[in-house]
Protein backbone atom coordinates (compact mmCIF):
# COMPACT_ATOMS: atom_id res chain seq x y z
CA UNK A 1 0.00 0.00 0.00
CA UNK A 2 1.07 3.43 -0.77
CA UNK A 3 2.02 5.50 2.53
CA UNK A 4 1.52 8.83 0.91
CA UNK A 5 3.34 12.22 1.73
CA UNK A 6 3.27 12.71 5.17
CA UNK A 7 3.89 8.96 6.54
CA UNK A 8 7.11 8.36 3.87
CA UNK A 9 9.21 11.58 4.26
CA UNK A 10 7.53 12.34 7.87
CA UNK A 11 11.32 12.87 9.28
CA UNK A 12 11.87 15.38 6.32
CA UNK A 13 8.53 17.49 6.70
CA UNK A 14 7.61 19.60 9.69
CA UNK A 15 5.52 17.12 10.64
CA UNK A 16 5.13 16.48 15.03
CA UNK A 17 3.95 14.08 17.15
CA UNK A 18 0.45 16.41 16.68
CA UNK A 19 0.27 16.21 12.97
CA UNK A 20 -2.68 14.32 11.74
CA UNK A 21 -1.22 11.36 9.24
CA UNK A 22 -3.24 11.00 6.61
CA UNK A 23 -3.54 10.14 2.88
CA UNK A 24 -5.50 9.89 -0.25
CA UNK A 25 -2.59 8.26 -1.47
CA UNK A 26 -0.37 10.78 -2.90
CA UNK A 27 3.31 10.61 -4.30
CA UNK A 28 5.21 7.84 -5.44
CA UNK A 29 4.22 8.80 -8.86
CA UNK A 30 5.62 7.28 -11.83
CA UNK A 31 9.12 8.06 -13.41
CA UNK A 32 8.54 6.71 -16.86
CA UNK A 33 11.35 6.54 -19.76
CA UNK A 34 10.94 8.48 -22.96
CA UNK A 35 10.48 6.42 -25.87
CA UNK A 36 10.19 8.98 -28.59
CA UNK A 37 11.31 12.74 -27.55
CA UNK A 38 14.67 11.55 -25.78
CA UNK A 39 15.78 10.03 -29.05
CA UNK A 40 14.73 13.52 -30.93
CA UNK A 41 16.51 15.30 -28.57
CA UNK A 42 20.07 13.50 -28.37
CA UNK A 43 19.07 12.43 -24.82
CA UNK A 44 19.38 8.92 -24.05
CA UNK A 45 17.84 9.31 -20.69
CA UNK A 46 14.89 11.55 -20.76
CA UNK A 47 12.62 10.66 -17.92
CA UNK A 48 8.77 11.85 -17.89
CA UNK A 49 7.62 12.49 -13.69
CA UNK A 50 4.29 11.94 -13.99
CA UNK A 51 2.31 14.03 -11.52
CA UNK A 52 -0.92 13.57 -13.15
CA UNK A 53 -1.04 10.47 -11.20
CA UNK A 54 -1.81 11.87 -7.73
CA UNK A 55 -5.34 11.39 -6.33
CA UNK A 56 -7.10 14.42 -8.16
CA UNK A 57 -4.64 14.63 -10.97
CA UNK A 58 -2.03 16.66 -10.14
CA UNK A 59 1.26 17.15 -8.07
CA UNK A 60 -1.09 19.95 -6.12
CA UNK A 61 -2.13 16.81 -3.79
CA UNK A 62 1.96 16.35 -2.39
CA UNK A 63 1.87 19.97 -0.58
CA UNK A 64 -2.27 20.05 -0.10
CA UNK A 65 -1.80 16.94 2.11
CA UNK A 66 0.75 18.76 4.31
CA UNK A 67 -0.53 22.33 4.38
CA UNK A 68 -3.89 20.52 5.33
CA UNK A 69 -2.33 18.25 7.99
CA UNK A 70 -0.74 21.40 9.28
CA UNK A 71 -4.01 23.56 9.48
CA UNK A 72 -6.15 20.71 11.58
CA UNK A 73 -2.64 20.63 13.98
CA UNK A 74 -3.07 24.39 14.19
CA UNK A 75 -6.88 24.73 14.42
CA UNK A 76 -7.73 25.75 11.23
CA UNK A 77 -11.40 25.22 10.48
CA UNK A 78 -11.74 26.79 6.83
CA UNK A 79 -9.45 26.36 4.25
CA UNK A 80 -9.49 28.64 1.33
CA UNK A 81 -7.62 29.32 -2.06
CA UNK A 82 -7.41 31.14 -5.63
CA UNK A 83 -6.93 29.09 -8.31
CA UNK A 84 -6.59 28.58 -12.01
CA UNK A 85 -8.80 25.00 -11.17
CA UNK A 86 -5.90 22.20 -9.89
CA UNK A 87 -5.29 24.04 -6.30
CA UNK A 88 -9.50 24.49 -5.69
CA UNK A 89 -9.52 20.46 -7.12
CA UNK A 90 -6.80 19.47 -4.23
CA UNK A 91 -8.06 21.53 -1.92
CA UNK A 92 -11.74 20.47 -2.18
CA UNK A 93 -10.63 17.05 -1.78
CA UNK A 94 -8.56 17.18 0.63
CA UNK A 95 -10.68 19.14 3.00
CA UNK A 96 -13.69 16.58 1.59
CA UNK A 97 -11.60 14.25 3.47
CA UNK A 98 -10.73 15.65 6.53
CA UNK A 99 -14.70 17.29 6.71
CA UNK A 100 -13.35 20.77 6.72
CA UNK A 101 -14.90 22.88 4.60
CA UNK A 102 -13.55 24.75 1.48
CA UNK A 103 -14.15 27.99 -0.36
CA UNK A 104 -12.44 28.13 -3.87
CA UNK A 105 -11.80 31.32 -5.88
CA UNK A 106 -11.82 30.94 -9.31
CA UNK A 107 -11.67 33.15 -12.09
CA UNK A 108 -15.15 33.18 -13.62
CA UNK A 109 -13.88 32.75 -17.50
CA UNK A 110 -11.72 30.03 -18.76
CA UNK A 111 -11.48 27.24 -15.84
CA UNK A 112 -10.71 23.63 -17.30
CA UNK A 113 -14.06 21.99 -17.53
CA UNK A 114 -12.39 18.84 -15.43
CA UNK A 115 -10.78 21.02 -13.07
CA UNK A 116 -14.19 22.86 -12.17
CA UNK A 117 -16.55 19.81 -12.21
CA UNK A 118 -14.13 18.43 -9.30
CA UNK A 119 -14.33 21.15 -7.25
CA UNK A 120 -18.08 20.99 -7.67
CA UNK A 121 -18.35 16.85 -7.22
CA UNK A 122 -16.00 16.86 -3.90
CA UNK A 123 -18.28 19.40 -2.56
CA UNK A 124 -16.02 22.84 -2.25
CA UNK A 125 -18.27 26.42 -2.02
CA UNK A 126 -17.39 28.28 -5.34
CA UNK A 127 -16.79 31.79 -5.62
CA UNK A 128 -16.87 32.70 -8.99
CA UNK A 129 -14.36 35.65 -9.22
CA UNK A 130 -15.08 38.50 -11.83
CA UNK A 131 -11.36 38.68 -13.23
CA UNK A 132 -8.08 36.67 -13.40
CA UNK A 133 -6.44 34.39 -11.43
CA UNK A 134 -4.39 36.86 -10.31
CA UNK A 135 -7.19 39.67 -9.00
CA UNK A 136 -8.65 36.12 -7.19
CA UNK A 137 -5.43 35.83 -5.43
CA UNK A 138 -5.14 39.02 -4.16
CA UNK A 139 -8.51 39.03 -2.95
CA UNK A 140 -8.15 35.59 -1.75
CA UNK A 141 -4.65 36.89 0.13
CA UNK A 142 -6.72 40.53 1.78
CA UNK A 143 -9.33 38.19 3.47
CA UNK A 144 -6.81 35.76 5.04
CA UNK A 145 -5.23 38.82 6.34
CA UNK A 146 -8.25 39.89 7.92
CA UNK A 147 -9.78 36.56 8.63
CA UNK A 148 -9.05 33.44 10.46
CA UNK A 149 -9.22 31.38 7.51
CA UNK A 150 -6.43 28.67 6.18
CA UNK A 151 -4.49 30.54 2.77
CA UNK A 152 -3.21 27.00 0.87
CA UNK A 153 -1.97 28.21 -2.25
CA UNK A 154 1.83 28.26 -2.47
CA UNK A 155 2.60 31.16 -0.41
CA UNK A 156 1.47 28.29 2.70
CA UNK A 157 4.97 27.53 2.95
CA UNK A 158 3.41 23.41 3.84
CA UNK A 159 2.80 23.42 0.16
CA UNK A 160 6.16 23.76 -0.93
CA UNK A 161 7.41 21.26 2.22
CA UNK A 162 5.19 18.95 0.32
CA UNK A 163 5.46 19.47 -3.54
CA UNK A 164 9.52 18.94 -2.72
CA UNK A 165 9.13 15.41 -1.86
CA UNK A 166 9.26 14.99 -5.54
CA UNK A 167 12.62 15.76 -6.13
CA UNK A 168 13.47 13.06 -3.43
CA UNK A 169 11.86 10.56 -5.61
CA UNK A 170 13.35 11.60 -8.60
CA UNK A 171 16.85 10.64 -6.75
CA UNK A 172 15.99 7.25 -5.63
CA UNK A 173 14.67 5.90 -8.75
CA UNK A 174 17.59 7.49 -11.09
CA UNK A 175 20.03 6.96 -7.67
CA UNK A 176 21.31 10.76 -8.21
CA UNK A 177 19.95 14.00 -9.02
CA UNK A 178 19.21 14.08 -12.87
CA UNK A 179 21.51 16.77 -14.82
CA UNK A 180 18.24 18.98 -16.44
CA UNK A 181 14.63 19.44 -14.77
CA UNK A 182 12.53 21.15 -17.05
CA UNK A 183 9.33 22.33 -15.12
CA UNK A 184 6.29 24.52 -15.85
CA UNK A 185 6.30 27.92 -14.18
CA UNK A 186 2.70 29.43 -13.40
CA UNK A 187 2.94 30.89 -9.55
CA UNK A 188 6.48 29.39 -9.45
CA UNK A 189 5.65 27.46 -6.09
CA UNK A 190 6.45 24.18 -7.57
CA UNK A 191 10.18 25.07 -9.03
CA UNK A 192 10.64 27.08 -6.07
CA UNK A 193 9.70 23.18 -3.97
CA UNK A 194 11.92 21.01 -6.40
CA UNK A 195 14.74 23.13 -5.63
CA UNK A 196 14.19 23.26 -1.96
CA UNK A 197 13.93 19.71 -2.35
CA UNK A 198 17.06 18.99 -4.39
CA UNK A 199 19.17 21.05 -1.82
CA UNK A 200 18.09 19.44 0.76
CA UNK A 201 19.04 16.09 -0.46
CA UNK A 202 22.45 16.78 -1.82
CA UNK A 203 22.81 18.74 1.91
CA UNK A 204 21.78 14.98 3.33
CA UNK A 205 24.09 13.22 0.46
CA UNK A 206 21.87 11.70 -1.06
CA UNK A 207 22.66 13.03 -4.02
CA UNK A 208 26.31 14.32 -4.85
CA UNK A 209 25.07 16.84 -7.95
CA UNK A 210 22.32 18.93 -8.47
CA UNK A 211 20.21 19.79 -11.28
CA UNK A 212 20.17 22.82 -13.48
CA UNK A 213 16.14 23.93 -12.77
CA UNK A 214 14.67 24.89 -16.56
CA UNK A 215 11.61 26.85 -16.28
CA UNK A 216 8.90 28.04 -18.55
CA UNK A 217 6.21 30.20 -18.66
CA UNK A 218 3.42 30.46 -21.72
CA UNK A 219 4.84 33.26 -23.72
CA UNK A 220 1.48 35.24 -23.20
CA UNK A 221 2.39 35.19 -19.06
CA UNK A 222 5.36 35.40 -18.81
CA UNK A 223 6.37 37.90 -16.43
CA UNK A 224 9.19 36.46 -15.06
CA UNK A 225 10.86 36.17 -18.43
CA UNK A 226 9.77 40.21 -19.44
CA UNK A 227 10.77 41.41 -16.02
CA UNK A 228 7.74 42.45 -15.01
CA UNK A 229 3.88 41.82 -13.85
CA UNK A 230 1.21 40.83 -17.19
CA UNK A 231 -2.01 42.53 -16.51
CA UNK A 232 -4.09 40.09 -19.27
CA UNK A 233 -2.07 36.97 -18.92
CA UNK A 234 -3.24 35.02 -22.16
CA UNK A 235 -2.50 30.94 -22.75
CA UNK A 236 -4.17 28.42 -23.71
CA UNK A 237 -2.65 26.36 -20.52
CA UNK A 238 -4.88 27.45 -17.74
CA UNK A 239 -2.32 25.96 -15.26
CA UNK A 240 0.24 28.88 -15.53
CA UNK A 241 -1.78 31.29 -16.84
CA UNK A 242 -0.63 33.58 -13.61
CA UNK A 243 0.70 37.19 -14.42
CA UNK A 244 2.28 38.05 -11.38
CA UNK A 245 3.60 35.02 -9.77
CA UNK A 246 3.44 34.86 -5.62
CA UNK A 247 6.71 32.86 -5.45
CA UNK A 248 8.71 34.85 -8.40
CA UNK A 249 12.07 35.69 -5.68
CA UNK A 250 11.91 31.74 -5.12
CA UNK A 251 12.26 30.76 -8.71
CA UNK A 252 15.08 33.56 -9.45
CA UNK A 253 16.79 31.61 -6.76
CA UNK A 254 16.16 28.59 -8.15
CA UNK A 255 17.33 29.57 -11.41
CA UNK A 256 20.65 31.24 -10.28
CA UNK A 257 21.45 28.84 -7.72
CA UNK A 258 21.06 25.78 -10.11
CA UNK A 259 22.40 27.71 -13.04
CA UNK A 260 19.61 27.38 -14.80
CA UNK A 261 16.76 29.26 -17.13
CA UNK A 262 13.57 30.38 -16.91
CA UNK A 263 12.56 31.13 -20.54
CA UNK A 264 9.10 31.02 -22.19
CA UNK A 265 7.54 28.77 -24.90
CA UNK A 266 4.40 29.79 -27.05
CA UNK A 267 0.75 28.27 -27.06
CA UNK A 268 1.82 26.45 -30.28
CA UNK A 269 4.87 25.47 -29.13
CA UNK A 270 2.89 24.11 -26.38
CA UNK A 271 0.33 22.53 -28.37
CA UNK A 272 2.49 20.69 -30.46
CA UNK A 273 4.66 19.16 -27.27
CA UNK A 274 1.10 18.31 -25.96
CA UNK A 275 0.20 16.25 -29.27
CA UNK A 276 3.90 14.70 -29.12
CA UNK A 277 3.27 13.45 -25.61
CA UNK A 278 0.26 11.53 -26.41
CA UNK A 279 1.01 10.26 -29.64
CA UNK A 280 4.45 9.48 -29.18
CA UNK A 281 4.77 8.80 -25.56
CA UNK A 282 1.46 7.73 -24.74
CA UNK A 283 1.20 10.37 -22.27
CA UNK A 284 -1.98 12.43 -21.91
CA UNK A 285 -1.28 15.22 -20.14
CA UNK A 286 -2.74 18.95 -19.73
CA UNK A 287 -1.17 22.03 -21.91
CA UNK A 288 0.54 23.41 -18.26
CA UNK A 289 2.59 20.23 -18.43
CA UNK A 290 3.33 19.98 -21.78
CA UNK A 291 5.21 23.07 -21.35
CA UNK A 292 8.11 21.49 -19.70
CA UNK A 293 8.59 19.66 -22.88
CA UNK A 294 8.08 22.01 -25.21
CA UNK A 295 10.98 23.99 -23.22
CA UNK A 296 13.20 20.90 -23.37
CA UNK A 297 12.23 20.97 -27.63
CA UNK A 298 12.63 24.68 -28.13
CA UNK A 299 16.04 24.47 -25.79
CA UNK A 300 17.25 21.73 -28.19
CA UNK A 301 16.43 23.70 -31.33
CA UNK A 302 18.64 26.38 -29.81
CA UNK A 303 21.88 24.18 -29.68
CA UNK A 304 21.33 22.78 -25.65
CA UNK A 305 23.12 19.38 -26.02
CA UNK A 306 21.72 16.86 -23.61
CA UNK A 307 24.12 13.77 -25.13
CA UNK A 308 25.21 11.62 -21.97
CA UNK A 309 23.29 13.50 -19.66
CA UNK A 310 19.92 12.43 -17.78
CA UNK A 311 16.74 14.98 -18.15
CA UNK A 312 13.32 14.95 -16.71
CA UNK A 313 10.26 16.66 -17.46
CA UNK A 314 7.58 17.05 -15.01
CA UNK A 315 4.44 16.34 -16.10
CA UNK A 316 2.18 18.72 -13.91
CA UNK A 317 -1.08 17.35 -14.21
CA UNK A 318 -3.04 14.70 -16.76
CA UNK A 319 -4.74 15.83 -19.75
CA UNK A 320 -8.38 15.19 -18.53
CA UNK A 321 -8.28 17.79 -16.66
CA UNK A 322 -9.11 19.81 -20.28
CA UNK A 323 -11.00 17.88 -22.23
CA UNK A 324 -11.95 20.89 -24.50
CA UNK A 325 -8.05 20.93 -25.73
CA UNK A 326 -7.90 17.51 -26.30
CA UNK A 327 -11.61 17.98 -28.95
CA UNK A 328 -9.34 20.64 -30.55
CA UNK A 329 -7.08 17.98 -32.15
CA UNK A 330 -7.51 16.36 -34.99
CA UNK A 331 -8.36 12.43 -35.21
CA UNK A 332 -6.27 10.49 -36.87
CA UNK A 333 -9.98 8.59 -37.98
CA UNK A 334 -13.81 9.28 -36.52
CA UNK A 335 -16.05 8.86 -39.24
CA UNK A 336 -19.53 7.46 -38.77
CA UNK A 337 -20.10 4.08 -40.22
CA UNK A 338 -23.27 1.56 -40.31
CA UNK A 339 -22.82 -1.11 -37.66
CA UNK A 340 -22.27 -3.72 -40.14
CA UNK A 341 -19.33 -6.10 -41.13
CA UNK A 342 -18.81 -4.89 -44.64
CA UNK A 343 -18.68 -1.39 -43.97
CA UNK A 344 -16.52 -1.23 -41.33
CA UNK A 345 -13.90 -3.85 -43.39
CA UNK A 346 -14.24 -1.48 -46.06
CA UNK A 347 -13.18 1.24 -43.54
CA UNK A 348 -10.35 -0.66 -43.07
CA UNK A 349 -9.33 -1.85 -46.15
CA UNK A 350 -9.50 -5.49 -45.27
CA UNK A 351 -12.12 -6.41 -48.24
C1 LIG B 1 -0.28 24.67 -10.67
C2 LIG B 1 0.18 24.05 -11.94
C3 LIG B 1 1.35 24.46 -12.61
C4 LIG B 1 2.16 25.62 -12.17
O1 LIG B 1 2.79 25.41 -10.93
P1 LIG B 1 3.24 26.67 -10.06
O2 LIG B 1 3.69 26.11 -8.78
O3 LIG B 1 2.05 27.55 -9.95
O4 LIG B 1 4.34 27.34 -10.85
C5 LIG B 1 1.74 23.76 -13.74
N1 LIG B 1 1.02 22.72 -14.21
C6 LIG B 1 -0.11 22.31 -13.61
C7 LIG B 1 -0.85 21.17 -14.18
C8 LIG B 1 -0.56 22.96 -12.46
O5 LIG B 1 -1.69 22.54 -11.87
Amino acid sequence: MKRGVLERFKEYLPVTDNTPMFSLGEGDTPLVKSRYIGGEVGCEELYFKLEGCNPTGSFKDRGMVVAVAKAIEEGGTRLVCASTGNTSASAAAYGAYCGIPTTVFVPNENVAGGKLAQAITYGASILRIKGNFDAAFRLVVELTKKHPLVLVNSLNPYRLEGQKTAAFEIIEELESAPDYVFIPVGNAGNISAYWMGFKQAHQMEWTSSMPKMMGFEAEGAAAIVKGAPIEEPETIASGIRVGNPANWDKALVARDESGGAIDSVTDDEIMEAYELMARREGIFCEPASAASVAGLLKLSRNGLHLNGGKAVCIITGTGLKDPDIAYSLEPVAMDEYPAKLSAVEKALDLA
